[in-house]
């Protein structure tokens, strides 16, 4: 199907196109080339302004999605109404046309240079189940400060990979209610988080901390992610700085970025605020835009669906993570990616976590593949997502795939 004549309710149509770096394996120079998609194909975006004569060559003929991040949100708005123009407007279709790859024909590289890299713990159903598992006699399964600050650490900017990078099974040292002392081998305890990453554009200034209100002047898009996590190495560990090599290992992104414009149909209210908020965080006053997005995601093993969490159910957004990250003057940079938090519904099939799927591993999964606690050598993961677009329209936000392999 040529990319012209995408097929109406297509997830990837031109309502969506979505950014990401491809290079053509045949490519005797190997390079790297920002890309959108359409449909199943990707377009040569450096490649297409520079046949149209655009000024926006100097964004999108780059190896990286760096440039355009840095240019800010008047140009992120300029360069998508370009591109939608290049594949819609008929008069181009002969120059453009020869632009496209199939998607089948090249390589996809990770996006953008990670800066730094920040995870939160945003969705209330996941923080009591995991309350409710690791602190089963606590009197509340949340913190005292759950509801007052959206919790979050600091990661490893440098492990993001880009999706259908294998990743390796850590070793580390775990110690079970039952060992008198801790050991060291592979983790027995690998699991999954869907999550939701958050990608920064436009930086700030060290010392002045970013409004609510100015989200989207500072975040470009989102994509999926999955924050691997060995389960036992994080028990032992993360009392009382939290974690540390039980997640550092590797955490997958989508190979596409879907900018925040291409989501503007799936913008939402949070679930109601139980607690009252300081200022800083505080959505509930008129004048907040709804901080929330309505992201339907899968959770997919071994091709097996296990899981279906729904992002409209986090309590925190993303608008509130950036307050919150910025609110002691720690500044942005272009690249920075933050990390929703797992994503679980109320439900029990809209878990984002194995540790949650089987109660820590209590309630094993029936896969068509063999029971699974948590993750065996071999075992495939993929997160997929879409939104709703306007007039019913689907707009799809890829996958990140991830295969295990023994350490
Ligand atoms: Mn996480």
């Amino acid at each position: 199907m040529p990319p012209f004549d995408v097929p109406e309710g297509d997830p990837f149509g031109p309502h969506n196109l979505p950014y990401g770096v491809f290079s053509l394996p045949g490519d005797a120079s190997g390079g790297r080339r920002v890309g959108v998609r359409l449909g199943d194909h990707v377009l040569d975006a450096g490649a297409a302004a520079a046949a149209l004569g655009s000024p926006y060559v100097s964004l999108l003929a780059r190896p990286d999605l760096g440039a355009l991040l840095a240019a800010g949100r008047t140009a992120w708005s300029d360069v998508r109404r370009a591109l939608t123009a290049w594949v819609t407007v008929p008069s181009h279709r002969t120059v453009i046309e020869p632009l496209f790859h199939p998607l089948s024909s090249v390589a996809l590289h990770l996006p953008f240079e990670v800066a730094d890299y920040v995870d939160f713990y945003a969705s209330e159903h996941h923080a009591r189940n995991v309350g409710s598992i690791f602190r089963p006699d606590a009197e509340d399964s949340l913190t005292p400060n759950w509801k007052h600050l959206p919790i979050g650490y600091h990661g490893r900017a440098g492990t993001v990979v880009v999706s259908g990078t294998d990743v390796v099974r850590p070793s580390g040292q775990r110690k079970g209610p039952g060992d008198p002392v801790p050991v060291f081998g592979p983790s027995v305890r690998l699991d999954i988080e869907a999550e939701v990453g958050f990608v920064v554009g436009t930086p700030s200034e060290r010392g002045r901390p970013v409004a609510l209100g100015d989200f989207r002047e500072h975040v470009f898009g989102l994509c999926l992610l999955n924050d691997w996590s060995a389960r036992d190495v994080q028990a032992w560990e993360y009392v009382p700085l939290g974690p540390f090599l039980g997640k550092s290992f590797a955490t997958s992104v989508s190979a596409w970025v879907t900018p925040l414009e291409a989501l503007e149909p799936a913008r939402t209210a949070p679930p109601e605020r139980t607690h009252p908020l300081l200022p800083y965080l505080d959505d509930s006053a008129p004048d907040v835009e709804p901080g929330g997005y309505d992201l339907r995601i899968s959770v997919a093993v071994n091709g097996h669906t296990v899981s279906e969490p729904p992002f409209a159910t986090m309590y925190w957004t993303a608008a509130q993570q950036l307050a919150h990250m910025t609110v002691n003057g720690a500044s942005l940079r272009t690249g920075d990616l933050f990390g929703s938090g797992t994503v679980s519904g109320p439900e029990p099939g809209q878990r984002g976590s194995l540790l949650e799927l089987t109660w820590n591993g209590r309630d094993p999964l029936d896969l068509p593949t063999g029971k699974r606690a948590f993750l065996e050598d071999g075992d495939e993961v993929v997160l997929t997502a879409w939104a709703p677009g306007q007039d019913g329209a689907r707009v799809g936000l890829g996958e990140v795939r991830g295969r295990v392999v023994a350490g």
